[in-house]
């Protein structure tokens, strides 16, 4: 079977992943990665990976189906509580506390304040 490469095609992708990290390369700061690469570089990369990551979580929330958001059933809450949960533990993750229900209670009091409030308090409990 004679298949076209396509630039995003699964065989170019491997080649851009790392073999020791699975990391994409342009990312990666391992040894044999960073060898020849400027701190700027891997630090941009990464910066966008992290910001490309957070617009995509960001999107799963808000492109909820409308009519869970207008009126929603226990499977939507469920699914919403996956996705809280989730963004909860990466939350707790990048405090790098080690005591995390402790970490969790600052942030579910922190979510406790109102709508205006709430990036505020999180600032300070995340500190
Ligand atoms: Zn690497």
């Amino acid at each position: 079977m004679n298949t076209p490469m396509t630039k995003c095609g699964p065989e170019n992708v491997a080649l851009k992943i790392c073999v020791q990290t699975k990391v994409r390369i342009e990312a990666c700061a391992c040894r044999a990665c960073a060898r020849f690469a400027a701190p700027a570089a891997k630090y941009q990369a990464k910066r966008r990976d992290a910001l490309a990551l957070l617009e995509r979580i960001t999107s799963l929330i808000n492109d909820h189906p409308t009519y869970a958001i207008a009126k929603p059933n226990w499977t939507d809450v469920e699914q919403m509580a996956h996705v809280r949960g989730n963004v909860m533990r990466l939350a707790i993750d990048l405090t790098g506390s080690d005591d995390e229900w402790a970490t969790r209670l600052r942030i579910d009091e922190a979510l406790c304040a109102e709508d205006d409030d709430v990036q505020d308090a999180l600032t300070s409990a995340l500190r």
